[in-house]
């Protein structure tokens, strides 16, 4: 599995990830991380960021380009990967579908998280005074100021991804304001949707279909057609368990729908799946589509 987590600062990117890193085995991929490892360290790279990042503002597209390339071709990164504060530009997005693609994968889904802004401040604010009471050190750019500086950034810079894989039809939206827990159950919709959710038989077999079509050097795409017929067999034992099994039986059906789009249509089934649980982001969805 190949994700993108999107979201301004706070917005819970690095948390999701993390739990996700757990439920999937897959690595994540912080340019945030990887950038403050190498200042620690005094890489060259390192001390180019040093003063940019601290100022709030984005350090050039070819050195995070650099970085994440080297990344992804590292061994441990074979099984998939999330990608969290990357891309934060159209040109590094840009980049990384050359990345992808001659690598031979495939984006499985770019997530947004929406938070407001007041929130993120708060959140911040806390993430600062966590760390402190843990005795650690807090992060330079972890104050209201440099905050300011960075959900600046955010909004020229890396909001126009939103559009960018919105028309690329690979964007869903969840409300990052809801508890931790519902925020993951609502990524895990929409991962089993493009059959990719952890606990989904339709999504282990669509895994094991795409891995043996991969082997046979048939297109991924049939596999997960052929996956997709047996669905409603899972469909129907989801329906069994009640309302959270209904959630699960709509992810199978939209699964369905996926494997019979071409691959790139597959992140839109997964908007529709979760449409019905957050009413909220689709009002926000089509407000950005009007604007
Ligand atoms: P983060 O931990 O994701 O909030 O990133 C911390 C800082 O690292 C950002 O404010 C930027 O200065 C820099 N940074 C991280 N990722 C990128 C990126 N993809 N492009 C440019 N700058 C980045």
């Amino acid at each position: 599995m190949r994700l993108i987590l999107l979201g301004p600062p706070g917005s819970g990117k690095g948390t999701q990830a993390q739990r996700l890193v757990q439920q999937y085995g897959i690595v994540q991929l912080s340019t945030g991380d990887m950038l403050r490892a190498a200042v620690a360290a005094q890489t060259p790279i390192g001390l180019k960021a040093k003063d940019i990042m601290a100022a709030g503002g984005l350090v050039p597209d070819e050195v995070v380009i650099g970085i994440i390339r080297d990344r992804i071709e590292q061994p441990d990164a074979a099984n998939g990967f999330i990608l969290d504060g990357f891309p934060r530009t159209v040109p590094q997005a840009e980049a990384l579908n050359e990345l992808l693609k001659n690598e031979q994968m495939n984006l499985d889904a770019v997530i947004e998280l929406k938070v407001n802004e007041g929130v993120l401040l708060e959140r911040v604010e806390r993430r600062a005074a966590e760390t402190r009471a843990r005795g650690e050190a807090v992060r330079p750019d972890d104050t209201p100021e440099v905050l300011t500086k960075r959900l600046a950034s955010y909004r020229d810079q890396t909001e126009p991804l939103i559009h960018y894989y919105s028309d690329h039809r690979m964007l869903a939206t969840v409300d990052g304001m809801m508890p931790i827990e519902q925020v993951t159950e609502e990524i895990g919709r929409i991962l089993q949707a493009v059959g990719k959710g952890s606990g989904s038989r339709a999504a282990k077999k669509a895994g094991a279909a795409k891995r043996s079509a991969k082997s046979a050097g048939r297109a991924p795409a049939k596999a997960a057609k052929k996956t997709a017929k047996k669905a409603p067999k899972a469909a129907a034992s989801a329906k069994k368990t009640g309302k959270a099994a209904k959630k699960g039986a709509k992810a199978v059906k939209a699964t369905k729908k996926a494997a019979k789009a071409a691959p790139k249509k597959s992140a839109k089934a997964a908007a529709k799946a979760a449409k019905g649980t957050r009413k909220t982001s689709a009002k926000a969805a089509k407000k950005r589509a009007k604007g």
